[in-house]
């Protein structure tokens, strides 16, 4: 079975730079200056991978659904 990712977005941490929405605008949207997953889980897409770690507050995080590893942002 191929896992799912959840995406989340600590918008108290969100600067509202909309690197995420400019680079994966599937995923991401702004909404009153803070940024928004369009969807809870997607298939794993390595775009999502990168816009988490292009996030200059680190505010993104991604997880597998299955493990509940942190995919992205490395710590
Ligand atoms: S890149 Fe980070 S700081 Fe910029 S809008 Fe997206 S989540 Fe917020």
């Amino acid at each position: 079975m191929v896992s799912r990712w959840a995406i989340a977005v600590d918008r108290t941490v969100c600067i509202g730079a909309s690197v995420c929405a400019n680079y994966a605008p599937e995923h991401f949207e702004l909404r009153a200056g803070k940024s928004h997953p369009r969807v809870a889980t997607t298939d794993p897409d390595e775009a999502v991978l990168d816009t988490a770690e292009t996030c200059p507050v680190s505010a993104i995080t991604v997880h597998d659904t299955d493990s509940g590893a942190l995919l992205a942002p490395e710590e």
